[in-house]
């Protein structure tokens, strides 16, 4: 817990992806200031920029040289959002670390929820999405499809219609520390590693201003980073599917042999050949590409790249009491 008599060491930290968010930022640091206010216990805010092309270094850079309680780290580049909450839970010093949207659809109250039952003793306290105010139909519904599809794919306990806006205790941080797979799917590991879970509901806001950085493309490589990470039973697929079919053409054959003894006519069949052999390549594509998939992801893993690349840091409370005459 908190140390006493260390003066820069933070109970708390706020960790907060940042990508081109100018448009929400002046209202986020009044809502933090706010927030920090009736927190018990020192805070640290640590905003990460994942390569944000707009206003928005500047304006947090100004706000960490006002305000100690601010830190800045600025990624070399767009790494994801995955990966700048990774540089975020990695370099917050808290000895509870707390990761939230920087478009205020985490509400302040609910991280004071978080707060409160980590004080009880829980490791990790997810925030679980009762509603989502603002969001299209498609996206609900996706999401809906996809945290059931996951859990009936994996054995880990991946809690339904939890983002990443939690609560990870120290000890839980370490433990994320020493993970260093590529393609993250950060909800996933942090249900995988067990220790005490909680979990506190939220009514999700709209988003405060501009518009959701996550595309598309984005939110479906991310489906796939939790099912490739967390499951193989896409691999096993294809040992099915070969198994039944081979069980198929067996019949089949003893078919074919059949008639050829007993009966005649066995010239036609121009039709079953084209539409069984088109239909066996498309099988053999399938698997071949959901084993690609996963030959892609130990292909990543074993270049060892580093998950970031941290351009620039303000450092924390530390650094400017370090500073300090
Ligand atoms: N974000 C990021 N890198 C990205 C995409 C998003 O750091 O490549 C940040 C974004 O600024 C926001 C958070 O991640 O603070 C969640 O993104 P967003 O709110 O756009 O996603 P949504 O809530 O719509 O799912
Ligand atoms: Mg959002």
């Amino acid at each position: 817990m908190t140390q006493m008599g260390d003066a820069t060491h933070p109970d708390i930290s706020l960790v907060i992806p940042v990508f081109n968010e100018e448009a929400v930022l002046p209202a986020l640091f009044i809502r933090l200031d706010a927030l920090m206010a009736v927190i018990r216990g020192r805070v640290e805010i640590l905003m990460v920029d994942d390569g944000s092309r707009d206003a928005s270094a500047a304006m947090i850079v100004k706000r960490a040289a006002a305000d100690p309680r601010y830190r800045y780290v600025g990624l070399s580049r767009n790494f994801g959002h995955q990966a700048a909450i990774t540089a975020g839970m990695e370099l917050a010093a808290g000895d509870a670390v707390i990761v939230m949207d920087a478009d205020l659809q985490d509400p302040p109250e609910t991280v004071l929820e978080l707060i409160a039952r980590w004080r009880e003793g829980y490791e990790i306290v997810h925030a679980r999405r009762r509603s989502r105010a603002g969001e299209t139909r498609f996206k609900l519904w996706t999401a809906s499809l996809f945290y059931r599809g996951l859990r009936a794919l994996t054995k880990v306990d991946i809690p339904a219609d939890v983002g990443d806006f939690r609560l990870v205790d120290r000890r839980a941080i370490e433990t994320f520390r020493a993970m260093p797979e590529q393609d993250r799917f950060v909800r996933g590991m942090f249900g995988w590693m067990g220790y005490r879970q909680a979990v506190v509901e939220f009514d999700r806001d709209e988003r405060a201003a501009g518009v959701t950085k996550y595309s598309l493309g984005k939110m479906v490589r991310l489906a796939l980073d939790g099912v490739v990470g967390f499951s193989d039973v896409p691999l096993r697929l294809a040992l099915w599917t070969g198994a039944i079919i081979s069980l198929g053409s067996l019949l089949y054959g003893a078919y074919v042999v059949a008639m050829a003894i007993f009966g005649a006519g066995l010239v036609s069949g121009w039709a079953s050949l084209a539409v069984l052999v088109s239909f066996l390549s498309g099988i053999n594509l399938l698997m071949t590409g959901i084993v690609g998939v996963y030959v892609g992801r130990t292909h990543r893993e074993v270049k060892q790249r580093p998950l970031y690349i941290v351009a620039r840091d303000t450092g924390g409370q530390a650094a400017a009491a370090a500073s300090a005459p």
